[in-house]
């Protein structure tokens, strides 16, 4: 491709809208431009980088037996009502009527509608298993669309979806899809970890999700310092502490302090002269029979995720000022768990054999110090019901836990028969019984993936991209174009190069050096060779490698096969 012939709209500054590396460098590299929140266009040097991600993932789910298919992006409320999910997706999918008044939606996820297919072209268990999978548009009307494609309203994911005979086929096609995602983002060069995930209202222990590690990810994952333990925050599991030993001799005596207009734990443990490590936190909630109420250490974060699945609600939320009230009789941010009576009281692990606390009072302006489990109040169970953190023991081995921040890729989760129950989807089992399919759904942010990439390499100058999904292998650059040598061996170096297979760009603007170098490095191509003064005087071009920076001179006429070699080290 010639630079004069293609479209790279880079820009000088950086663009006041993005907050992180990879959306302001997309939009700088002339990659994307937004046409509304969370919508975007992706230009050609975008699409090259988009389409070579989409292909490994192409390639890859072929190679595990996946089937591609095209599902239809807008589709009839109808199978919504069937699966039970019109009225519960919530605000995120965007509905719409035709002419003739019927609802429809723009798909932000295919489970129905591969449902429908599915039991409309399957019958028998001759046919299973099958994974049916699509590269394709989704939209979901993203509460806060940010970091460019990252995080957008309309956006590519590859969703799979397998259908088995049963559990056992199940969890095989789960693996093989484990397996593949792992080769994915291996392929795409990324630094990343599968961790297991919550599976919400359907259970079991089947979800894992695939974070590209980056500081500026958007979601916190727990991982074990010592084995391959690790978990996104809303499922990380601690180790119980052993039973502490029995000591009553230095209980103190409770002791009611005023404490007015202190609420939160920085300022109680402020006004009290206590470590966070000392009060106790107490939060009540509303969950499905009524309400309950949670207890964790000062210092410690409560998780509405783990507490809901230690008590078995599907529903639980942080109840309002006004059940707090009638629970406590104070306000917020005085409640405490001595004297309340016929409600349910989960204390987190971390609270375990500590003595004399400090907690509220269940009165406005009124702290207890001192207070002790078991002599002044009782715990219906103690659970693990926090937040894991840095240092907290590792679940698996006991060693110590650290968190990091990632980027969530890639979701693969098993299903069960969630769906083929509500849309009645069976196949006939060798005695001719119908029975419901198994199903798992795998998901991919194709943009999202490429943004992740460069959110992991790149520098003050610009993207570094992996080989694998670079835009182009080479960037030939003949520093001055009205140099006819100079033009003459660069064309002939593309030439070749071109012929050999390789994507290469050839900078033959009319511009100054200093641009040409300037855009090279903002758009990332893993190499350039720079064709100059050198190269007609010395017989001698530079490569440079984008990621080390190490510039290499090369005979001309060794020019072409030195690319290839290097090409093939960084692969
Ligand atoms: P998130 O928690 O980030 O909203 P999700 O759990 O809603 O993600 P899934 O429904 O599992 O995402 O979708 C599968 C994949 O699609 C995600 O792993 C991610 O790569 C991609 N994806 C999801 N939402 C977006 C979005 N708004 N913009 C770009 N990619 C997205
Ligand atoms: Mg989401």
């Amino acid at each position: 491709m010639r630079y004069s012939k293609f479209l790279i709209p880079t820009l000088r500054e950086d663009p006041a809208e993005a907050e992180v590396a990879s959306h302001r460098l997309m939009l700088r590299a002339g990659m994307i431009r937004k046409l509304a929140a969370g919508i975007y266009s992706t230009l050609p040097l975008g699409e090259r980088v988009i389409k070579k991600t989409a292909q490994i993932v192409r390639e890859e789910m072929n190679r595990a037996g996946a089937l591609e298919v095209t599902l239809p992006f807008v589709q009839p409320a109808e199978l919504w009502q069937e699966s039970g999910r019109w009225n519960v997706y919530g605000k995120e999918m965007l509905r719409l009527k035709d002419r003739n008044d019927r609802e429809f939606c723009l798909g932000p996820t295919h489970e129905e509608v591969i449902t429908n297919l599915v039991k409309g072209v399957i019958s028998s268990y001759k046919q299973l298993p099958v994974n049916l999978y699509q590269i394709h548009t989704k939209f979901r009307d993203e509460i806060r669309p940010r970091f460019g494609v990252m995080r957008a309203r309309e956006f590519i994911m590859k969703d799979a979806y397998s259908f088995d005979t049963d559990e056992e086929g199940a969890e095989k096609s789960y693996r093989h899809m484990y397996d593949a995602y792992c080769r994915i983002f291996e392929r795409l060069g990324l630094k990343f970890r599968a961790v297991e995930a919550d599976t919400g209202p359907i259970g079991g222990n089947f979800s894992h999700e695939f974070m590209v590690l980056a500081d500026t990810g958007e979601d916190v994952i727990v991982a074990c310092s010592n084995c391959d333990y690790a978990a996104n925050m809303e499922k990380a599991e601690i180790k119980p502490p052993d039973d502490p030993e029995k000591n009553n001799i230095d209980l103190k005596k409770t002791e009611r302090v005023e404490t007015p207009n202190i609420k939160t734990v920085d300022e109680v443990t402020a006004f009290l002269r206590v470590s966070p490590s000392k009060l106790i936190k107490t939060l009540v909630f509303s969950c499905d029979d009524g309400h309950i109420v949670a207890l964790v250490r000062g210092d410690h974060e409560i998780n509405e995720v783990k507490l809901r699945n230690f008590i078995g609600c599907d529903n639980v939320l942080l109840a309002d000022e006004d059940l707090v009230e009638e629970l406590t009789h104070a306000p917020r941010g005085f409640a405490g768990p001595v004297g309340l009576k016929d409600v349910k009281i989960i204390a987190d692990f971390g609270l375990k054999g500590g003595t004399n606390f400090v907690s509220g009072g269940n009165e406005k302006d009124i702290h207890i110090m001192n207070v002790n489990f078991d002599r002044d109040f009782s715990v219906t169970r103690f659970g693990d019901i926090r937040c894991a953190g840095d240092g907290d023991p590792c679940p698996r081995c006991g060693q110590v836990l650290e968190t990091k921040r990632g980027i969530e890729v890639g979701h693969i989760f098993k299903l069960g028969t969630k769906y083929s129950r509500s849309m009645n989807a069976t196949y006939l089992d060798p005695g001719g019984e119908p029975n419901h399919m198994v199903m798992g759904c795998y998901g991919i942010g194709i943009g999202r993936t490429a943004a992740a990439a460069i959110e992991q390499s790149h520098d003050e100058n610009g993207i570094i991209f992996p080989e694998s999904i670079a835009p182009f292998s080479v960037l030939v650059l003949p520093v001055d174009t009205t140099e006819k040598i100079q033009m003459e061996i660069a064309e002939k170096i593309y030439r070749e190069l071109t012929a050999g297979g390789i994507d290469v760009l050839l900078d033959d603007r009319d511009e100054r050096p200093g641009i040409k170098f300037k855009d090279a490095d903002m758009i990332g191509v893993p190499l350039r060779l720079t064709v100059g003064r050198n190269a007609v005087k010395g017989n001698n071009v530079d490569i440079k490698s984008r990621k080390t920076g190490e510039i290499r001179q090369v005979p001309v006429e060794d020019a072409v096969s030195a690319v290839v070699e290097s090409l093939g080290e960084s692969s």
